[in-house]
């Protein structure tokens, strides 16, 4: 049997959002910021929950897995995007 969808990997959507259902913190990557990170362009987005934890929830003790990745099309301007100048 074959599945229903081709999984997408991380090369596929320029940006990905991953937000704490914990905490709220959220972040926007890139495919760079991911590879920075060590994670592969082939890296299916589902598989992405096994790679990456909050840091946040984990400097406060907890595991961080929590994360919700949203794909995105676009970098959206977030004050804590915006460069001093
Ligand atoms: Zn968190």
């Amino acid at each position: 049997m074959k599945p229903a969808t081709v999984q997408k990997t991380v090369s596929c959507q320029p940006f990905l959002q991953i937000s704490c259902t914990d905490c709220g913190h959220s972040k926007v990557w890139s495919e760079e910021d991911l590879a920075y990170h060590g994670i592969a362009p082939e890296t299916a987005i589902d598989e992405l929950g096994k790679h990456l934890f909050c840091s946040r929830c984990r400097a406060q003790g907890g595991l961080g897995y929590n994360l919700e990745i949203i794909p995105r099309w676009s970098r959206p301007v977030e004050p804590w995007l915006r460069r001093a100048g």
